[in-house]
């Protein structure tokens, strides 16, 4: 049981992760860009506390840091999930540039912006995690080539995780990047692999099971180490 920080929680993994954890008995605290998708099925873990909503863009580090300081109890698990899939034009002979900058800035930029408002959160934690929502796309060991923006984005924070867990091991703090499965959510499609249940399941469980040795990896939903 611990406090775990959702980003990006009103709809697909976010959403259902945080459903899984809340009936486990975690608290939550979840991140929403709208108020407005904080639907009712939340209200009774808000009115015991249980939950607490922020509202903030990962794009925007003013907004990130005044919802940090909204917070006052430590983290012991954050969760980076926010993510969008990048513009329609996104092979390497034909790039919407301003698309791919902005799948950078919130899929790659965001996890670090997130992670530093709320270092001082996990710092105060007995063993703070930071999982990072990545995508077996983001592997430099698969050749694929469709949708790049997305999966240089995704490479990238692989690299950035990689980094911070090497930054933060002599703190205590793991960082890991994890691949949450082909997920029916919008970003998913109705075809994919998965439910939601199946992947936020097995994701509660990696958040549990995951110690310093596995700090600067890459683990898919069942927990099983993937190739950078
Ligand atoms: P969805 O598209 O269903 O949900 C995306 C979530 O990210 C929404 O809550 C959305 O909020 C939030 N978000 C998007 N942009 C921002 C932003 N700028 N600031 C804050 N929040 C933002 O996606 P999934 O649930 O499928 O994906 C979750 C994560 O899992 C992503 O990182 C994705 O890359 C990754 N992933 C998903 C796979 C899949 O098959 N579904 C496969 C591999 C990885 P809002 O409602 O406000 O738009």
């Amino acid at each position: 049981m611990g406090t775990v920080l959702i980003t990006g929680m009103g709809r697909g993994i976010g959403r259902e992760l945080a459903r899984v954890l809340l009936r486990r008995g975690d608290r939550v605290i979840g991140t929403v860009r709208d108020e407005r998708s904080i639907s009712g099925e939340w209200s009774e873990f808000l009115a015991s506390g249980q939950l607490r909503m922020l509202v903030l863009d990962v794009r925007d580090e003013t907004a990130i840091r005044k919802a940090a300081a909204q917070v006052d109890e430590p983290i012991d698990v954050l969760v980076n999930n926010a993510g969008i899939i990048g513009p329609q034009r996104q092979s390497t002979l034909d790039m919407d540039f301003e698309g791919f900058l902005e799948t950078l800035n919130i899929n790659t930029l965001g996890p670090l912006r997130i992670t530093h408002a709320f270092l001082p959160h996990l710092r105060r934690a007995k063993a703070g995690k930071i999982v990072t929502i990545s995508s077996r796309m983001g592997s430099l060991s698969y050749a694929k080539a469709d949708r790049i923006a997305y999966r240089a984005s995704k490479a990238a924070v692989n690299k950035v995780m990689q980094g911070l867990a090497e930054d933060l091991r002599p703190e205590g703090i793991v960082a890991i990047s994890v691949h949450p499965g082909w997920v029916r959510t919008d970003m998913g499609g109705t075809g994919a692999d998965i439910s939601v249940a199946e992947s936020a399941a097995g994701l509660a469980t990696l958040i549990d099971r995951v110690a310093c040795e596995d700090s600067g990896g890459f683990f898919d939903w069942q927990g099983d180490r993937l190739p950078f």
